[in-house]
C-alpha cells in the first residue's frame, strides 16, 4: 500500500500542463484509485470476478467439500446420540443444500454471482456452526477448541477466494457474533479479552493478506487485459487490426445466422493514397489515415458493430443487424464524412480533396454463404466503385453476386 501511496503522490508530482499529458494522467490515477478500493467498472469488475471466482473454484471445492463431509458426520452422530432436533433440522435442511449448492456451482464459475454469493454465505454458517461447538467446549474447560475458530477466519479470508468486501462481512460477522457469545455465556473476563484481541488480530492480519493478494491478482489482470487488448488494435489509427477483426467476422457471422439477423459488410479504400503519400510525405500520410480512422470509429457506433483498419490504406466495418431505412445511406453517409474533412489532394485527378470508396455487401448469412464469399462479394463491390471512377459507393445484396476477382485480392497479390 506504501508503495502505491507513494507513486501515486510522485504521479501527481509529474503532472504536466499539456492537456493530453493531463488527461493520461488523470486516466491513470483513476485506474490506481480503482486499484486501490479494489474495484472496476462495471464491465471489468463482472470479467474479474468471474476470473477469480475460477481462478479460486478447486481450492474453494476442496474446503467445502472436506466441510460438507464434516457437516454430515456432525448430523449422523446429532442423529445417533439424540441431539438437538432443531440443530438437526438447521445443518440438514438448510446447510447440506447451501454447501452442496456452493460445490455443484464451482464447477460452473459463470454463474459466479450466485456461487461467490453462497460460498460466503457457506463460510458464515460453518463460521457460527463451529462458533458454537467451540463455546460448549469453552464451557466444558476445553477453551483450546477456540483454535477452530482462528483457523476458520483464516480460511475465510485467504483459502476460499473470496473477494475482500465478501471476505470482511464473513469474517468479522463470524468474530463478532462469537465475541457477543463470550460476554454473555459464562466465561472469565481475562478469558474473554484474551480471545477478542486474539479474534482483533487474526482479522487484522487476514485482512491485509487478503488486501494485498486481490491487490496484487486484480493489477495483473488489468496488465494482462491491456496487453491482450493492444494485440487486438492496430498501433496507428487504435482500430482492431485484421486479425481481430476476421475473429469479429466469424462470432458475429454464426451470431446473425443463428439469429437469421442482416450483415452489412463495408470494405473501403482510400483513393489515390499512394499519390498523397507522394505530394505531401508518410507523416501527412500517417495524420490522413488517422482522421479517416475516427470517421470510421465513430460510424461504428452500435454495440456490435465492428470498425478495423483492414490492411495500409484499407479499412472494414462490419454492422450486425438490419439498418433499416438507413441501410443503403449509411455508407454514403461514411463517404461523404470522409469528404467533409476536406483534407487537400492535390495530386488527385478524382477531387480536390482525400476521397474514399467503397464496396458495401448487404448480407443474410446461411447455410450456403460463406464469410470468405461475403469478403468477396464487398471486394468485388469496391472493385467497381474504383472502376466507375473512385469517390463512390457501390452494393452488392446477396442475391446478386458474381464472385469474381476484386480489387483487394489484386493489391494484396501484386503487394
Ligand atoms: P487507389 O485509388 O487505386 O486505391 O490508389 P492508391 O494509390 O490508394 O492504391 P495503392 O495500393 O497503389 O497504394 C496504397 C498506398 O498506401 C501505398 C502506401 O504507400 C500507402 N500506405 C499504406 N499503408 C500506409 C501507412 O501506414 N502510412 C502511410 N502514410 N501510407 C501508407
Ligand atoms: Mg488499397
Ligand atoms: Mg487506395
Amino acid at each position: 500500500m506504501c508503495i502505491v501511496g507513494a507513486l501515486g503522490g510522485a504521479w501527481g508530482q509529474c503532472a504536466l500542463a499539456v492537456t493530453g499529458e493531463n488527461m493520461r494522467n488523470m486516466a491513470g490515477d483513476r485506474t490506481k484509485q480503482a486499484l486501490r478500493w479494489l474495484k472496476f467498472g462495471t464491465l471489468e469488475e463482472r470479467e474479474f470476478r468471474q476470473a477469480y471466482a475460477v481462478a479460486n473454484a478447486n481450492r474453494a471445492r476442496l474446503v467445502m467439500g472436506f466441510a460438507l463431509a464434516n457437516l454430515l458426520i456432525l448430523i449422523g452422530v446429532g442423529i445417533a446420540n439424540g441431539g438437538s432436533p432443531f440443530m438437526i433440522a438447521f445443518e440438514g435442511l438448510v446447510m447440506v443444500p447451501i454447501l452442496a449448492a456452493t460445490l455443484y456451482l464451482s464447477r460452473t464459475p459463470e454463474r459466479y454471482e450466485i456461487y461467490h454469493f453462497l460460498l460466503a454465505v457457506g463460510a458464515l454458517l460453518i463460521g457460527l456452526l463451529i462458533n458454537s461447538v467451540v463455546t460448549r467446549a469453552t464451557l466444558n474447560g476445553m477453551p483450546y477448541y477456540f483454535s477452530a475458530t482462528i483457523a476458520w477466519i483464516f480460511i475465510v479470508w485467504l483459502i476460499l477466494g473470496l473477494t475482500m468486501r465478501a471476505a470482511a462481512i464473513t469474517a468479522v460477522a463470524i468474530s463478532v457474533i462469537y465475541s457477543w457469545g463470550l460476554v454473555n455465556w459464562d466465561i472469565t473476563p481475562a478469558e474473554t479479552s484474551f480471545e477478542v484481541l486474539m479474534l482483533a488480530l487474526v482479522n487484522a492480519i487476514g485482512g491485509f493478506c487478503c488486501y494485498q493478494l486481490e491487490y496484487t491478482v486484480r493489477r495483473s489482470f488489468r496488465e494482462s487485459r491491456k496487453l491482450s487488448q493492444l494485440a487486438e488494435q492496430d498501433g496507428l489509427t487504435g482500430l482492431y487490426n485484421r486479425r481481430s477483426f476476421d475473429q469479429h467476422l466469424d462470432r458475429l457471422w454464426r451470431q446473425s445466422r443463428r439469429e437469421e439477423s442482416q450483415l452489412t459488410l463495408l470494405l473501403m479504400d482510400i483513393d489515390h493514397f499512394k499519390a498523397y503519400n507522394d505530394a505531401y510525405g508518410h507523416q501527412a500520410g500517417d495524420d490522413a489515415l488517422k482522421r479517416v480512422a475516427e470517421i470510421i470509429r465513430l460510424s461504428a457506433q452500435r454495440p456490435l458493430d465492428i470498425s478495423a483498419r483492414y490492411g495500409g490504406e484499407e479499412f472494414a466495418l462490419l454492422l450486425f443487424g438490419p439498418y433499416g431505412d438507413n441501410a443503403h445511406e449509411m455508407p454514403e453517409r461514411l463517404r461523404a464524412d470522409v469528404a467533409s474533412l476536406k483534407i487537400p489532394h492535390k495530386a488527385s485527378p478524382t477531387s480536390p480533396y482525400l476521397s474514399v470508396s467503397i464496396g458495401a455487401a448487404i448480407i443474410l448469412p446461411n447455410a450456403e454463404r460463406s464469410q470468405a464469399g461475403a469478403l468477396q462479394m464487398a471486394d468485388e463491390a469496391l472493385y467497381q466503385a474504383k472502376e466507375e471512377g473512385r469517390n463512390r459507393v457501390v452494393f452488392r445484396e446477396s442475391q446478386h453476386s458474381t464472385f469474381q476477382t476484386g480489387r483487394f485480392r489484386v493489391g494484396r497479390k501484386a503487394s
